[in-house]
């Protein structure tokens, strides 16, 4: 007698059960508006990440934004939009409607030099970020002698064009206007915090990882706890990609790392990251952000650390380097 309405609760439920099990995996579009870790100011941290299909996304970093938003516009990367505004240019309409928030992984400048000089000529949005990121944007930047205060706390007048949206670690927190929610892993970037953010359009996921240092020659265990954490999703095939720094190549020493990572330390990171999860990585995206460019008259460092990384691919993960105005479809 008790059982039956259980059951019959659990026969009400089947069809979306089935449905949820045999839902169909949706990709991730990223268009890389800044590469470089540095030097290049027409090129610095800035990922451009929506769920496939969707014209409401979010920015990762946004060291470079309106030269990357032009940059790509020409490269015919957005032709699947349905610009319509006859006021706007396309690149004034993406950045007003296809960004829906800022994700920002630390304060250098790097990763916030394209945020700060559109800002005067951006709508309404959060800068989702750990606390300690907002709080020096509050106080170094957006303070009326860096930048008049674009900001919704710190020096008075307050324009509050940006909503500081402080993230709670690990806590999934929903990005509103998308259909995607973060959380937030603090990394450690040579004594900096940084942060990890985890994109989920459920059940996808995507990785993507601010600067940092790998943990043992930084005595930390950030990354190592990262990768605990997403170990449910390697398992579950719904991780589709990791975006992490690589900033130099292999001939740098660990003294001079400075809160980065090389090839030699990628791939012992990814190591980690398979034996914990103990399941292989073979052909998992990973794009490979933040080289740094160089003066020199030599070989190009992306092409370097690209030759570095796929001669220690111990993993078997798919290597992709980020370059301004890609898009993939991961
Ligand atoms: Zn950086
Ligand atoms: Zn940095």
């Amino acid at each position: 007698m008790r059982i039956a309405p259980v059951l019959k609760g659990l026969l009400a439920a089947l069809p979306l059960l089935l449905c949820a099990s045999i839902a169909q995996a949706s990709d991730f579009d990223i268009v890389v508006l800044g590469a470089a870790g540095g030097l290049d100011d027409g090129t610095l941290s800035a990922y451009l990440i929506r769920p496939e299909g969707s014209d409401k996304g979010v920015l990762c970093d946004a060291g470079t934004v309106l030269h990357g938003l032009k940059d790509a516009v020409k490269a015919g990367v957005f032709k699947t939009l349905s610009l319509k505004s006859a006021t706007l240019t396309p690149e004034g309409e993406i950045l007003h409607a296809t960004i829906a928030a800022y994700l920002i992984s630390h304060a250098h400048l790097d990763h916030i030099a394209g945020l700060v000089a559109i800002s005067p000529d951006d709508t309404p949005k959060p800068i989702m970020a750990l606390a300690s990121v907002n709080a020096i944007l509050a106080e170094h930047i957006f303070n009326w002698q860096i930048w008049p205060n674009m900001g919704d706390k710190g020096v008075k007048p307050r324009l509050s064009t940006y909503r500081y949206d402080d993230l709670t670690p690990e806590k999934p927190t929903p990005i509103s206007g998308t259909s995607l929610q973060v959380q937030a892993y603090p990394l450690n970037h040579g004594g900096v915090e940084s942060t990890a953010f985890l994109l989920t359009s459920s059940p996808d996921a995507l990785l993507y990882l601010g600067d940092t240092g790998p943990d043992a020659p930084q005595h930390s265990d950030h990354l190592h706890r990262l990768w605990q954490a997403i170990v449910p999703l390697v398992r579950q095939k719904h991780l589709h990609a990791i975006m992490i720094e690589c900033s130099y190549d292999n001939s740098i020493s660990d003294s001079h790392l400075y809160g980065h990572l090389t090839p030699h330390w990628v791939e012992a990171e990814l190591e980690d990251l398979q034996q914990i999860a103990g399941v292989s990585l073979k052909n998992l995206p990973v794009v490979i952000t933040h080289v740094k460019p160089t003066l020199r008259r030599q070989q190009d460092p992306v092409l370097r650390i690209h030759e570095e990384l796929e001669a220690g691919n111990t993993t078997g993960v798919h290597f992709i380097m980020a370059a301004q105005s890609l898009h993939l479809r991961l």
